[in-house]
């Protein structure tokens, strides 16, 4: 296929400084969780996008000294020449694929909690370091420290031009740097010509700005990453302050790569949608003749014409449509943009750098599992045998199962009980704050179709009888979970008194358009989205809510995601009672008992209609059924059986999607082996030819 000629926009080279972009898909900095710790799985994740079509591929934050050091978190790291040749993995990776690699250079200041290192955090003044529930303060700089923070960015550099990076950033983003501290009111409190107004407060900036671009001396570009309205946060730099920084610096850098919002930039898809940023951004081209990089979660390539030509990016800059798709931009240039696996915006990839591992995602599967299990987004093994594969349920994990042992030329049958394909993402229809999770089962469906060897059988609930009888070599069987609803979960052992009453609904009778009388209790026992999520739907719907949880936090794990506060905040702003601290002690027709977590007096709350959203049972029946057969020697045919998603363990979409998928990667492969995937070593090597 070729390429639609709409799109020939984005496929024109663009010069930055003394080096040239192919084309005009950029991947912006973005944290990964591997860093120093796991440099090859960097370098093939990396050097995968480039392959998939990416001009730039930048690193994560690269910390320019052992001052900054946010450990636990892996981050990338040039503090000493050794650290080079980490980088270098990463470089060649990318330049293996005809892209420039990128560099973004970082120093913390008052973020650097400097747990390794255990050097005093500074600042431009004393100060509590952020996030402020941290028992440490940083000091105030003085002049030798704004020296040294020059002379670092100088080294770095250098070490950045011995890894062979093409571009390195002076980074000023996201409320987290020193040069975000300097330029913050609040934070800098200083009276020398540091401090006070604003050129004074972006003098450190523009000295280091100046001695990056000597020392680059035309041998790299140089990139500065410029959020130019952080909105909130504890650096809180506003517009205006942010368009005159923009105007002083305009022509210094080689290229600026700009965002508004500083946390707040990467915000899911509940929050935040496709080219959110534009109206804070567009400014910027206005004031400078250097090229404009900005992000907005762009998945829709006209989206992307229409950024380039209407003048506001020069660049479509990426993070997360880049993780779902590493191939996005061969895909537009191919003439295929239905294929690309459009970013759902639910974060978990940033939780898992949070949690401080490689990062996973929702739709990508093979994402950091390039280089440990040898996966690619594009390309799978061809199947060794005739073998039939039959997968049962079409959630996201059958879905994922039935795609891939496709892919790889398998004949396969999906049955599913159902009309309507997609299992438990059907219900989250309903949730219109998270409706592009149905991006999951959408690409999946529109792939599926596609194929001539996978054939779907809707309406048929299988057992174990008919299973066997089919006769096929390898079943998978991915037939998912139901909520409780007597109320055991994280914090209740055994069921909650009263939990037999005909008006106590769980989240799938919910989903499946129960009737709902107000007032209605939700019951949130699970730290992800699904209570705070129904609380939104029910409100929205014309009901008075109450949410009550035992957590100190509303939908507790969203803090990784970064989605809590906004969560909580949307509850509150629609009307829902938010009780936190508090369990369920008993239920009754129409009042419920709740019991504080630390000793508050026993309250009640009205509730006409009860909603428990404690925990899951795994769907699990016909895989146990199976095996006992199997065990019996009953079901000679039967060559491996392998469960999948939720009825295996409920947990996380992005593990369903994930046991999918290796499930159908792992057919006619033999014992799993005890150690499943290559350990980062010393001795290993980059290795160009990724399968
Ligand atoms: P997961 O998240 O693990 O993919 P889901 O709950 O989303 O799980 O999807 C499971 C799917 O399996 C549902 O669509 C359900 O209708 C289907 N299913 C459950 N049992 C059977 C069965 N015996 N035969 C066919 N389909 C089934
Ligand atoms: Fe997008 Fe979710 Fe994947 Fe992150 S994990 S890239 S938000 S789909």
């Amino acid at each position: 296929m070729t390429r639609d000629s709409r799109y020939d926009i984005l496929f024109e080279p663009v010069r930055i400084g003394p080096v040239t972009a192919k084309n005009r898909f950029y991947q912006v900095p973005h944290c990964n969780g591997t860093g120093y710790r796991y440099p090859h799985t960097q370098a093939a994740m990396r050097g995968i996008k480039a392959e998939g079509g990416w001009a730039v591929v930048n690193t994560e934050w690269c910390s320019v000294h052992p001052s900054s050091d946010t450990t636990p978190t892996a981050n990338a790291r040039l503090w000493t020449d050794e650290d080079v040749r980490a980088n270098a993995l990463m470089t060649e990776a990318v330049h293996h694929h005809d892209a420039l690699a990128g560099c973004e250079l970082a120093h913390a200041g008052l973020h650097a909690h400097n747990r390794y290192t255990r050097i005093p955090a500074m600042g431009p003044s004393i100060r509590p370091q952020p996030p402020q529930d941290f028992p440490g303060q940083g000091r105030a700089m003085d002049k030798k420290d704004l020296r040294s923070i020059r002379r670092w960015h100088r080294y770095a550099v250098r070490r950045a031009i011995e890894a062979q990076f093409d571009l390195v950033y002076v980074y000023v983003g996201h409320s987290l740097t020193i040069f975000t501290d300097f330029l913050s009111p609040r934070i800098n409190q200083r009276t020398d010509e540091y401090g006070g107004v604003l050129e004074n407060r972006t003098r450190l900036l523009r000295e280091t700005l100046d001695e990056v671009m000597e020392e680059a001396d035309g041998r790299c570009a140089v990139a500065i990453r410029f959020c130019v309205d952080e909105q909130q946060g504890p650096a809180a730099i506003d517009a205006e302050d942010g368009r005159a920084v923009v105007e002083m610096l305009a022509e210094v850098p080689d290229l600026w790569d700009v965002n508004v919002g500083g946390h707040d930039d990467m915000l899911g898809s509940r929050f935040r949608k496709e080219g959110w940023q534009e109206s804070g951004v567009a400014f910027v081209k206005q004031m400078t003749s250097k090229p404009v990089v900005g992000v907005g979660r762009f998945t829709s390539p006209d989206t992307m014409v229409s950024m380039v030509k209407r003048g506001i990016l020069d660049f479509i800059g990426a993070a997360r449509p880049s993780i779902a798709d590493p191939f996005l931009p061969k895909k537009i240039e191919e003439g295929r943009p239905e294929d690309i696996r459009e970013c759902i915006g639910c974060n978990i990839c940033l939780a898992s750098h949070t949690l401080t591992v490689p990062i996973r995602c929702t739709q990508n599967p093979t994402m950091s599992e390039e280089w440990r299990r040898g996966w690619h987004p594009e390309r799978i093994p061809k199947r060794v045998t005739d073998a039939k594969v039959l997968v049962i349920g079409a959630g996201p994990a059958g879905l994922e199962a039935a795609r891939a042992a496709g892919s790889r030329g398998y004949e396969v049958v999906l049955a599913e009980a159902e009309r309507e394909l997609g299992g438990h993402l059907n219900g989250i229809a309903r949730l219109s704050s998270l409706a592009e999770w149905l991006r999951v089962r959408d690409w999946r469906i529109s792939q599926i179709q596609k194929m001539v060897n996978v054939e779907i059988f809707r309406e048929s609930r299988l057992d174990a009888g008919q299973v066997i009888d089919f006769g096929f070599d390898h079943v998978i069987v991915a037939t998912g979970s139901h909520w409780r609803r007597d109320g055991v979960g994280a914090n209740n052992f055994s069921p909650i008194e009263g939990h037999d009453k005909a008006h106590i609904l769980t989240p799938d009778d919910v989903l499946s358009g129960a009737e709902i009388h107000s007032p209605v209790v939700i019951f949130d026992d699970d730290p992800y989205v699904i209570g705070g999520a129904l609380a939104e739907l029910l409100v929205k719907n014309g009901h008075v809510v109450t949410l009550v949880t035992p957590s100190p936090l509303v939908s507790s794990w969203t803090q990784f995601t970064l989605d809590q506060p906004h969560i909580h905040r949307r509850l509150v702003s629609l009307g829902v009672e938010v009780v936190l601290n508090h369990n369920l002690s008993m239920m009754g027709e129409t009042v419920v008992e709740l019991a504080g977590m630390y000793g508050e007096i026993a309250s009640c709350r009205d509730a006409s209609t009860m909603v428990l959203v404690t925990m899951r049972s795994p769907d699990d029946g016909l895989i146990h059924d199976l095996n006992q057969r199997i065990e019996r020697g009953q079901a000679p045919a039967i060559r491996s059986l392998t469960a999948v998603g939720d009825c295996l363990a409920p947990c996380l979409l992005s593990e369903a999607v994930f046991s999918g998928y290796k499930a159908a990667h792992d057919l006619d492969a033999g014992e799993a082996k005890d150690l499943q995937f290559r350990i980062e070593q010393v001795s290993a090597s980059y290795e160009p030819d990724l399968p």
